[in-house]
């Protein structure tokens, strides 16, 4: 015998707690099902924080979603009466031609946004924890930030309970079954028929759906923290949270102190190092920390003190590099989220919005057409060269 809901949740990471979330909210009976525990540490959503930004490098068409999501974050904080988002400022530092720089500025211009550009004289008066190169610059998006990814995550799953969700943890979705009367989904101790289905499972998500086998990839991201030598530079308050491009080596981001582990640094995508969700990441070994070692004293040098921790994390690559949200083509009743690729976790809140909406309206007002199987379908043509 199934038990029955109007649409089960997959996956109660960072896109599925909110998503439990905003369709409770809307009064839907919904089952929020989790293979481990939330923010788990062989997930994509642990580590104390996360940067929020919003004048996106990556593209300008980002922007509204992000005002979107800044706008679902403050609502979700007045909900559960606890921060969730700090404003540090983020500062974007690179040469003026630099990606980071020069994207920032696009989307900045494009969109109206306020931004303040500094050179290297004036970042060692106002932010000392920076080492700029002669011809660096940096750009501070001031709305940026930081979030909680652990907080966030268990403050949705709070107000998903207040508001009637059912959620279980530690139970496995081991297929999901379409059939006429309903969609079945087994679990590995049961079945449940339901409406509709949200498949939000991160790293593990072509196990569900197979058409993303080979195009959803996991790696391997290793992060540190480090205490610092000079507490007044890097303190919260004082030193914003920051990427900084350094060209053909890739990226880097970090955060000031935020907790006793002191400030926090990672090398975006780290070395692309493909891994097997199923299995424990690989632990960080000499190479991993040698990298964040040699950043934070060439370029932090305030930070460069004793490094107290180093952890695994996981990106879940998709071949753009974007973002996929949309309604499995083959079957309107399930709709699939992959907003990862290493950027994703800002928008949670407006994810939580946008799946909910596909889920009970077959649409959305937002903009995402940029992430659906179609746009995918056609970037993959183009690298084709078809
Ligand atoms: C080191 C690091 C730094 C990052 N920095 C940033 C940043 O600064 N800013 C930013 O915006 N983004 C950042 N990201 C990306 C962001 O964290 C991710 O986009 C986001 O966390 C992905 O969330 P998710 O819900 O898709 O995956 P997850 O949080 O991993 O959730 C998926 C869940 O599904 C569960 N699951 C899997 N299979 C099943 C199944 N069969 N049945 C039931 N449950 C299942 C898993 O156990 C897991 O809990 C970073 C990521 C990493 C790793």
């Amino acid at each position: 015998m199934s038990t029955q809901f109007d649409v089960a949740v997959i996956g109660l990471g960072a896109m599925g707690s909110a998503t439990v979330a905003h369709l409770a909210a809307r009064g839907v009976r919904v089952i929020g099902l989790e293979a481990a525990f939330p923010a788990h540490a062989q997930g994509s959503s642990h580590g104390d924080s996360r940067l929020i930004r919003l004048g996106y490098f990556e593209d300008p068409s980002y922007v509204p979603l992000l005002q979107r999501a800044y706008e679902n974050w403050r609502a979700m904080e007045q909900r559960l009466r606890e921060q969730v988002l700090t404003i540090t400022g983020v500062l974007q530092i690179g040469r003026p031609e630099d990606k980071i720089v020069k994207g920032t500025q696009a989307s900045a211009e494009l969109h109206g946004l306020a931004s303040e550009v500094f050179d290297r004289e004036a970042m060692l008066r106002r932010f000392p924890a920076f080492a700029l190169d002669e011809d660096e610059i940096a750009v501070l998006d001031p709305e940026g930030g930081f979030l909680r990814p652990e907080a966030a995550i268990f403050g949705y799953l709070r107000l998903a309970a207040a508001d009637g969700a059912v959620l279980h943890f530690g139970e496995k979705v081991t297929a999901i079954e379409p059939g006429d009367g309903g969609v079945e989904i087994v679990t590995d101790t049961a079945r449940y028929r339901v409406g509709k289905v949200v498949v939000s499972t991160g790293s593990w998500i072509p196990e569900l759906v197979p058409q993303l086998r080979g195009l959803a990839v996991p790696i391997r991201v290793v992060v540190a923290w480090y205490q610092p030598r000079d507490g007044f530079a890097t303190a919260l308050g004082r030193m914003p949270a920051f990427i900084r491009d350094e060209g053909e080596t890739g990226s880097f981001f970090g955060f000031p102190v935020i907790g006793p582990d002191g400030v926090k640094v990672g090398k975006h995508a780290h070395f692309r190092e493909e891994i097997d969700p199923n299995r424990p990441n690989p632990p960080v070994n000499d190479a991993d920390v040698a990298v964040l070692d040699d950043f934070i004293t060439r370029r932090l040098p305030a930070a460069a003190g004793l490094r107290v921790r180093a952890i695994t994390c996981r990106y879940t690559m998709l071949p753009s590099e974007d973002f996929l949200m949309d309604i499995l083509p083959s079957d309107p009743r399930i709709v699939v989220a992959s907003p990862c690729s290493g950027h994703g976790f800002k928008f949670t809140s407006v994810v939580g919005e946008i799946l909910a909406d596909l889920a009970l309206e077959g649409g959305t007002q937002l903009p995402i057409e940029a992430f659906s199987f179609a746009a995918m379908d056609r970037f993959m043509k183009a690298r084709q060269g078809k």
